[in-house]
């Protein structure tokens, strides 16, 4: 039977086990007084343009609130509130965060899941984009302080905090997501091929990464459909889960050198397997994001760090109710 989440459980959690340290060490404390906060507060209605004196203020405010889905948002010139609504502040920070959300994948599911449903085949969906956005950030751009919250339903925050990162303005956020979504036609009917050379290491980690994950879960069946013989098929999905170190090279040499065979093959993997981002959350400084170790206001499970993307799955996020044990 669900638990219902009820106020109490709500405030008792922020009052006892909320880690407001963690959660400040998160964030920062410059500045603190200036960052907007956003609530989902009594039946259901949304309040924003929020800031806080002190942490204190803070934890006061969720608790006497019971606040049902809490999110930390930019920070500004002025404190914002109801009188200095941050469509009129300037902003100055914000983290870099994408949002990966199960949905998004909605079309290429073959699982049967839908909307907020997943399951391990499609959950596997988001492990791969987290793993691939985390190594595209570190090995491409040089950044290194990235970290993943799980969203408490059905995906994961991937945020950027490197300092130099968050004075980046929306021209320089959107070249980063250009970068990440070269292959983002509407159709995504562009194969790996036609990535140009100057995206190289993008190109090349597609194959390392996705097409090693679409490779070792396809059937030979299906291989088959892209002209490729069964027995083929079979020697290269066996060979691609036993090998460790996959990538661009044994890709090469295992798929058959035929131009339109390599084209259908590698379109269905970008298809299938490659990030859908949210560029809008990742673009848009004026958004809020779910505070991180937060409740959420539908599951009840708790906005946990995640320490291993590969292995984490949403069962394994603690909910209130245990939070209080
Ligand atoms: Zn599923």
């Amino acid at each position: 039977m669900k638990k219902k989440l009820t106020p109490e459980i709500i405030s008792t959690y922020y009052e006892t086990k909320f880690p407001i340290d963690k959660f400040m060490s998160f964030i920062g404390l410059s500045n603190f007084k200036n960052r907007e906060f956003g609530f989902v507060v009594g039946k259901n209605r949304f309040v924003r343009n929020i800031s806080f004196k002190n942490t204190e203020k803070l934890l006061e405010f969720m608790v006497k609130n019971s606040v049902k889905d809490a999110y930390v948002g930019a920070v500004f010139d002025t404190p914002p509130s109801k009188e200095h609504p941050i469509q009129k502040l300037k902003w100055n920070y914000r983290e870099f965060i994408y949002d990966i959300d199960i949905d998004e994948y909605d079309l290429v599911r073959t699982c049967g899941c839908q909307g907020a449903q997943y399951c391990k085949e499609c959950w596997s969906l988001i492990q791969d984009a987290a793993v691939f956005i985390d190594q595209t950030m570190r090995e491409d751009f040089g950044f290194n302080d990235i970290i993943w919250i799980f969203s408490g339903r059905r995906g994961v925050h991937g945020w950027v905090r490197d300092p130099i990162i968050q004075k980046f303005d929306k021209n320089e956020r959107v070249a980063i997501l250009d970068y990440l979504t070269f292959i983002h036609d509407e159709k995504r009917s562009q194969s790996i091929d036609e990535i140009p050379n100057e995206a190289k290491p993008l190109r090349n980690r597609i194959y390392a990464l996705t097409a090693k994950s679409y490779l070792e879960k396809v059937t030979s069946k299906k291989l088959h459909e892209f002209g490729i013989s069964v027995n083929k098929a079979k020697d290269i999905i066996k060979q691609v889960q036993n090998s460790d170190d996959f990538d661009h090279t044994k890709y090469n040499i295992l798929i058959p050198n035929d131009s339109a065979v390599r084209k259908k093959l590698s379109s269905e993997i970008v298809l299938r397997r490659y990030p859908r981002i949210d560029r809008k959350v990742t673009m848009d400084t004026n958004r809020v994001s779910r505070m991180p170790y937060s409740v959420h206001g539908k599951t009840g499970q708790i906005a946990i760090v995640i320490k291993d993307i590969k292995n984490f799955y949403p069962d394994s996020a603690p909910t209130v109710w245990e939070a209080l044990m």
